[in-house]
C-alpha cells in the first residue's frame, strides 16, 4: 500500500515509558476505498467455499497465529504495557476460532422443514453481509479486533477492521500471519487510522460491529442508522457486585479482587461498584483490603506482578477526577488512591473506598480503573435499586446463597450476571452452551456474542418456501 505523505503521521505513546516511540501513517480515504473494493470483489469466492471450506482456511490461519504467538504477545505487551493479559489475548483468539467453527456448523446446517401448511416446505437460507466493518478499542487490542471478525469470516463475509489508533503495534505481526494464508488475505483487511477512518468505514460497509465507549457508540449507531445498515454496539459499563447476607466473604472478596483489577480495571466487564449487606460490610472490607494489598504492580518489569500501567494516559485524569470528587464528598480511601508516575508510565494500585454514595461520580460514571467503592445496604430491594441506578447495563455479579442470589440476578438490569463469581460472561463468547445475553440501556444495542444463534448476526436470513401442491392453492384467485 502506498504511503500518503501528506496525511500527518499518528504518534503512539508507550504506556510503560510515556515516550512516543511508535508512529504510523493513517489510511487515506482512497486507500480505504481501494481496500473495500478489493474485499468486496473477493467475497463471492469466499462465500462459495461454504462453511467447511472457510473453516479449513481459518484453521490454517490458526496455525499461523499459534506460530506467531511470541511476536503477537510482544507487540500487544508494548501496546498495553502488560504481559499477563497479552498472553491471555493470544490464547483466547485460538480458542474462539474453534468455538465459532463449531457454532457455525450447527447454525448453518439446515434441513428443509415441514410447515403448518401441509403442501409447503420451508428451507432456511443464509446470505452473509458482503462487507462487515469492525471498529475496536484499545483495552484488549488483539482479541477485541478479532472477536467479531472470526464469526463474520466463517459466516462468509469479507471483513475490514479498524483497530484503535492508541494500540496499533500488534497489527504488523498480525497482518503477517494473514498474508501467509492467501485465501484469507483477500477478505480480511486491517486498516490503521483514527475516528475519521472509522466514520469512513461506516460509510463503506454493509454492517458494522463496534466495541468501544458509549459516547462513540452513539455516533457510530447514528451514522449507521443514516445509511440504514445494521450496527452492533458493545459499549461501556459500570458493573455492580452485590454481596448478600449469607455470602461466603472469602469467595466474594477473592472474586472481586480479580474481577475489579484484571487489566488494571481497564475492561468493560470490570466490577466498579460493590454493595454489601450491612452485617458483612466491615468484615468484607477488611478481607478485600488485605487481598488487594497483595496484588503487585508489574514494575519495574512486565514479569514482576499483575497490575500493568494505564494504557491510555487520559484515563488517569478521569480516575483522578472520580477520586477527588469522592474524597471531597466524604469517601475514605483505604488502599491505593493516587496515580503514580513510575518510569514515565502512569500507574494506580488497587483502590478500595468506603463511605461512598450515589452523589459521587465514582458510583455513576465508568472509571475504567482498579477502583472498588464499597457501600452498605440493608434490604434486598435497596441493593437492587442501587445496582440499577445507572445508565449502564453491561453485566454484574451477585454473591450469596445460590437460590437467593439467582433471584437477585434476575432483577439486575444488565445482560451478563455472574453468580458467586465476577466478570465471567466474556469467557463464554462464542460458546453455544451459554445463554444469550444482550446489553441493557447505554451498554449497547444488538444481539449476543454468546449462545447458539450469536453467529447468525452476520447473515441475512432467507426463507425459501416451496409449494408442492398439485392443484390450486386456496388463496389464489379463481383464474
Ligand atoms: P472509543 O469509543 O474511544 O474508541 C473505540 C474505537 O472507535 C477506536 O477504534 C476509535 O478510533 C473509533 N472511533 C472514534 N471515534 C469514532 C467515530 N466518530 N466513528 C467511528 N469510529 C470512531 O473507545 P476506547 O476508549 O478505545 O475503549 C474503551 C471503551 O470501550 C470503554 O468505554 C469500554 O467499556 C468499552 N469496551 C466495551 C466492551 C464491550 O464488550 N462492551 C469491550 C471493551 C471495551
Amino acid at each position: 500500500m502506498t504511503v500518503h505523505q501528506d496525511i500527518p503521521t499518528i504518534k503512539v505513546r508507550n504506556p510503560r515509558t510515556g515516550a512516543f516511540d511508535y508512529a504510523f501513517h493513517p489510511t487515506s480515504a482512497e486507500q480505504l476505498a481501494e481496500t473495500v473494493r478489493a474485499a468486496r470483489a473477493a467475497q463471492p469466492a469466499w462465500q462459495a467455499l461454504g462453511v467447511e471450506g472457510r473453516i479449513a482456511v481459518i484453521s490454517d490461519w490458526k496455525d499461523e497465529l499459534e506460530r506467531a504467538a511470541p511476536a503477537l504477545i510482544d507487540a500487544v505487551t508494548l501496546d498495553t504495557g502488560r504481559l499477563r493479559e497479552s498472553v491471555l489475548e493470544a490464547a483466547t483468539v485460538s480458542r474462539w476460532i474453534d468455538r465459532w467453527a463449531a457454532a457455525a456448523r450447527v447454525a448453518y446446517a439446515t434441513q428443509p422443514q415441514a410447515t403448518s401448511s401441509p403442501d409447503i416446505l420451508s428451507i432456511a437460507d443464509f446470505s452473509p453481509y458482503p462487507l462487515v466493518g469492525i471498529i475496536s478499542p484499545w483495552n484488549f487490542p488483539l482479541s477485541l479486533s478479532l472477536t467479531e471478525a472470526i464469526p463474520a469470516l466463517i459466516s462468509g463475509c469479507a471483513v475490514v477492521v479498524k483497530p484503535s489508533e492508541i494500540t496499533p503495534r500488534f497489527v504488523a505481526p498480525l497482518t503477517e500471519t494473514i498474508a501467509r494464508v492467501p485465501a484469507l488475505a483477500q477478505v480480511l483487511k486491517y486498516l490503521l487510522g483514527a475516528g475519521d477512518l472509522g466514520e469512513a468505514l461506516i460509510d463503506s460497509a454493509d454492517m458494522i460491529s463496534f466495541t468501544g465507549s458509549t459516547a462513540t457508540g452513539r455516533k457510530v449507531a447514528a451514522r449507521a442508522g443514516g445509511r440504514f445498515i445494521p450496527c452492533f454496539t458493545e459499549l461501556g459499563g459500570k458493573d455492580p457486585a452485590i454481596v448478600l447476607e449469607g455470602a461466603d466473604i472469602d469467595r466474594a472478596t477473592s472474586a472481586i479482587a480479580t474481577g475489579a483489577n484484571l487489566a488494571t480495571g481497564q475492561q468493560c466487564y470490570s466490577i466498579e461498584r460493590i454493595y454489601v449487606h450491612r452485617s458483612l460490610h466491615d468484615e468484607f472490607v477488611a478481607q478485600l483490603v488485605k487481598k488487594v494489598q497483595k496484588i503487585r504492580l508489574a514494575f519495574p518489569t512486565v514479569q514482576d506482578g499483575v497490575i500493568g500501567p494505564l494504557t491510555f494516559a487520559p484515563q488517569a485524569d478521569i480516575i483522578t477526577r472520580h477520586l477527588d470528587d469522592a474524597r471531597t464528598k466524604g469517601a475514605r480511601v483505604l488502599t491505593g488512591g493516587t496515580i503514580e508516575n513510575l518510569g514515565g508510565g502512569l500507574w494506580i494500585r488497587p483502590t478500595v473506598l468506603t463511605d461512598v454514595d450515589h452523589s459521587m461520580q465514582i458510583m455513576r460514571e465508568e472509571s475504567f480503573g482498579p477502583l472498588m467503592p464499597v457501600m452498605a445496604f440493608d434490604t434486598l430491594d435497596q441493593a437492587v435499586e442501587l445496582a440499577n441506578d445507572t445508565p449502564y447495563g453491561l453485566s454484574g455479579a451477585v454473591f450469596g446463597p445460590e437460590d437467593q442470589a439467582i433471584a437477585v440476578a434476575r432483577r439486575i438490569d444488565a445482560g451478563g450476571i455472574s453468580v458467586n463469581d465476577a466478570g465471567i460472561a466474556p469467557f463464554f463468547i462464542a460458546d453455544a452452551s451459554a445463554a444469550e445475553k444482550t446489553s441493557f440501556k447505554c451498554s449497547g444495542l444488538g444481539g449476543s456474542r454468546l449462545g447458539p444463534d450469536s453467529i447468525k448476526r452476520f447473515v441475512r436470513k432467507r426463507a425459501v418456501l416451496v409449494s408442492r401442491a398439485k392443484g390450486a392453492s386456496p388463496w389464489w384467485f379463481d383464474v
